[in-house]
């Protein structure tokens, strides 16, 4: 049978396989066909979707890569992570958006040096694949931890 597959950046790929190649087996080819691809640095949460000639169809998603390594909190610190309600988000959770899909992405900010860590996960639970990934301290994470430091006694 032929497998035909395309992924979500829309590159395809067509695999000539045995009649009696299972689903699992099908969905191992796809698996290694997206890991093949040029994905660059850092994790990657790709998905293709796959139909053989003979009737099966279906989607493949999984993580490519590894997850950055965070950056260094300030000197001799180590990161505090924290989600303060004015990171936005749900009410009752704050730093935490439904995405597209079952997808959610979290952020939070470390309450000593200011930078973002955000955590994409594909399902509700937090469940792999997913991803993290940070960001540089901005100026409403700035005041937030300079207000922190005052508010110490
Ligand atoms: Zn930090």
């Amino acid at each position: 049978m032929i497998i035909k597959m395309s992924d979500d950046s829309g590159a395809n790929n067509e695999v000539n396989v045995p009649d009696e190649t299972s689903k699992d087996e099908i969905e191992n080819e796809v698996e290694e066909w997206i890991r093949g691809g040029e994905w660059g640095d850092g994790k990657h949460i790709c998905s293709a979707e796959y139909e053989t000639d003979n009737g099966f169809s279906g989607n493949v998603t999984i993580e490519v890569g590894e997850d950055d390594d965070p950056p260094d909190c300030a000197e001799g610190q180590e990161h505090s992570w924290e989600s303060p309600q004015w990171l936005g988000g749900c009410t009752e959770n704050p730093g935490v958006w439904s995405i597209e899909g079952n997808r959610i992405l979290s952020k939070e900010v470390c309450s000593i040096c200011g930078i973002y860590k955000n955590y994409q996960s594909e399902d509700q639970n937090g469940r792999e694949p997913n991803k993290t990934w940070y960001e540089d301290a901005d100026e409403y994470s700035i005041e937030w931890t300079n207000k922190l430091k005052k508010d110490i006694p």
